[in-house]
């Protein structure tokens, strides 16, 4: 799942392959062409855009790359500046030396001397003095001595909300190894929801690989399809430099709202993207052909019917940033979320509490001292067509973001401390999408993003009517949690046979939060007997807790340390048992041998479980220090029950 849900309307839009549903397409086809004349209307129509000053050539590549003018102050953040700076107060001038001494009480931001901080409080006081940094904070439940809402939900303890981690989905140093560096490789991820695993992926490339890397994304969802083509090409489209591209997707990705400049190129991706309807579009199917910074292109795939939505969205005129910020604000300040918002933080380091306060307030991705009053324009990668939030009720950036490294990275690139958590994940996204631009430009890289249902697509890949990836081509396919919706057996038949046979080291992945939905006595936090023995073990192992627990046992339900504590039983409880019961169940053996395949005993891609090595084999349990798990579970919220499924060929 994406950092943005897809739109409650985005199931309505079939998502079949075009050749099934013609006579529907060519009437969208009609509305595509209109929606296509108003960009370019409203385009000319804009005098002062540089999108009008510049599109004459915008098809020529040219030697240096343009300045769109991208940040917050007009050019991208290289560095954390001292915090002394506001562009609301016209007199003072801002400083632009960089931050190097934190402010001692919240650590958030940092100033370039004294004198600086010292002018620098009156504006500063009150963030600093907020209660969010008291230790002694307590969440709004416990002040008014009731239950939290969500303690009388049978799903209490069940994270809401839950991205699969990043991570390398090809993993060539630990599968094919050094001496096959000048392969090809084609790897599959069938139902993405952003682009962070192929971020990554990429990324691991060795940097002097050979061979040509074609990736295939797909999701059924026209949003979320779109809006990662758009971010794809935000990043990779060769004209801004590389500096500004980056900063561009992080906004696009994770901000609700834009710069002014920012907002005029995701005007122009969009006319780059869509616009190309001379010679590439038939009647019936959307097809897009895009240069990136290398050797490699970015295909495009859909029906129209399927771009219809998302480009009207993406486009809408008809509600101002007024409107989107104030629907965002009663999703997220809804009563019935107020609980939950208080439980998420009361799991939370002071400062850390502070900087997500400041994120969902602001609803743009920056270290914490940036001033975000030039970001005046609704992200509509974010909003329906009529400026619906399309968010999650607690959106966190950081999900599935590895937080150890973004705080290591962020202290390594712009020295913040990591009390500016999303200064440290604005640094560390930075450094990752940047070293994503030039792999794709000294490698040989190549995208297709399409949007159909994925059996579908498995059955036309079969039918060789994906060009690059025809029949049993696949060395890597990621089916993410599609195994909790359509079973195991349905997966392995799906996608096994476009293995490629090839490569002994070829591996279907699964994912699964589901497989203990019919077996609850599987997790520790709904199984009490199992919960009172680790209760007692931990106690055992730290006496100190003892009184901590005995306080906490008084409040009950209402105390945030227990229920801290009942959410973390699932980290270091062995399920191994009653998760195998669920493959024997799903005869998950016997369907994979039917495809020659085989679950691995030791996985060569990502770890079984949350917290264990990589080639951890069953009932491993997770060995992580205080802070990894202060990371995994209170700033990544991963849901400790989650598994991880690798099949390879059998021997
Ligand atoms: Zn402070
Ligand atoms: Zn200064």
């Amino acid at each position: 799942m994406g950092p943005i849900s897809s739109s409650p309307t985005a199931s309505l839009t079939p998502s079949a392959p075009g050749l099934i549903r013609v006579k529907s397409l060519v009437r969208a086809s009609t509305v595509y062409q209109n929606m296509i004349d108003r960009i370019r209307r409203q385009r000319s129509s804009d005098s002062d855009s540089f999108l009008s000053s510049q599109s004459s050539h915008r098809h020529e590549p040219s030697n240096q790359a343009s300045s769109f003018g991208l940040g917050p102050y007009g050019e991208p953040i290289k560095y954390l500046m001292c915090a002394n700076q506001s562009t609301r107060v016209r007199a003072q001038k801002r400083c632009t030396e960089q931050g190097l001494l934190p402010c001692p009480r919240c650590q958030l931001v940092k100033y370039c001397s004294e004198r600086c901080q010292k002018q620098h409080w009156p504006r500063h006081s009150s963030a600093c003095a907020h209660p969010y940094l008291e230790e002694s904070w307590q969440p709004g439940w416990v002040l008014q001595e009731r239950l939290p809402s969500f303690a009388c939900s049978s799903a209490t303890f069940s994270p809401s909300s839950f991205i699969f981690p990043v991570f390398d989905t090809l993993n060539l140093t630990q599968n094919e190894g050094e001496g096959a560096f000048d392969k090809d490789y084609k790897l599959c991820f069938a139902a993405y929801a952003d682009i962070r695993n192929l971020v990554e992926t990429v990324n691991n490339l060795p940097s002097n690989y050979k061979g040509r890397f074609d990736v295939l994304i797909n999701n059924s969802d026209p949003i979320i399809t779109n809006r990662n083509l758009i971010i794809l090409y935000a990043l990779l489209n060769p004209e801004p430099s590389i500096d500004e591209a980056v900063e561009l997707a992080i906004h696009f990705m994770y901000s609700a709202v834009l710069s002014a400049p920012s907002a005029a190129y995701l005007q122009r991706c969009l006319d780059d993207i869509y616009g190309q309807v001379d010679g590439c579009n038939s009647d019936f199917s959307f097809r897009a052909s895009l240069n990136t910074r290398g050797k490699g292109r970015i295909y495009s795939f859909q029906t129209i019917a399927g771009v219809k939505q998302p480009l009207e969205m993406f486009t809408s005129t008809t509600y101002s940033l007024a409107t989107a910020l104030q629907n965002r604000w009663e999703i997220l300040d809804a009563s019935e979320n107020v609980d939950s918002w208080d439980r998420f933080l009361s799991r939370l380091r002071p400062s850390h509490r502070m900087a997500y306060q400041r994120f969902r307030e602001t609803g743009v991705l920056t270290p914490f001292s940036v001033d975000t009053s030039r970001f005046m324009h609704p992200n509509r990668l974010m909003f329906s067509s009529q400026g619906e939030w399309l968010g999650r009720r607690n959106f966190n950036p950081l999900q599935g973001w590895d937080a150890t490294s973004v705080q290591v990275e962020g202290a390594k690139f712009a020295m913040i401390e990591s009390a500016d958590i999303f200064g440290c994940l604005f640094f560390y996204l930075k450094s990752q999408f940047r070293r994503f631009a030039y792999q794709v430009k000294d490698l040989n890289v190549n995208f297709v993003v399409t949007q159909f249902n994925p059996q579908i697509l498995a059955k036309g890949i079969s039918a060789g009517v994906i060009p690059i990836f025809e029949g049993a081509c696949f060395d890597r396919v990621d089916t993410r949690d599609m195994m909790d919706d359509i079973r195991i057996e349905v997966c392995l038949a799906d996608w096994g046979p476009l293995l490629n046979r090839g490569n002994p080291f070829a591996s279907l992945l699964m994912y699964s939060r589901a497989w203990h939905y019919e077996r609850p006595y599987a997790l520790a936090r709904c199984n009490p007997h199992a919960a009172l023995m680790l209760f007692m073990q931990k106690c055992f192992e730290i006496p100190s807790l003892n009184n901590k627990l005995k306080d906490a046992f008084v409040q009950g339900l209402r105390s945030p340390a227990l229920l801290r504590l009942i959410e973390s039983l699932d980290a270091f409880y062995d399920h191994d048992g009653i998760f195998h019961e669920f493959l024997a169940a799903q005869n998950t053996e016997s369907a994979a041998a039917a495809f020659g395949l085989g679950l691995r005993p030791r996985n060569l891609i990502h770890p079984k479980r949350f917290g264990v090595p990589l080639d951890a084999c069953a009932h491993s349990l997770p060995d992580i220090s205080r802070s990894q798990f202060y990371d995994l579970a209170s700033l990544c919220e991963v849901d400790f029950s989650a598994r991880f499924l690798e099949f390879g060929w059998r021997h």
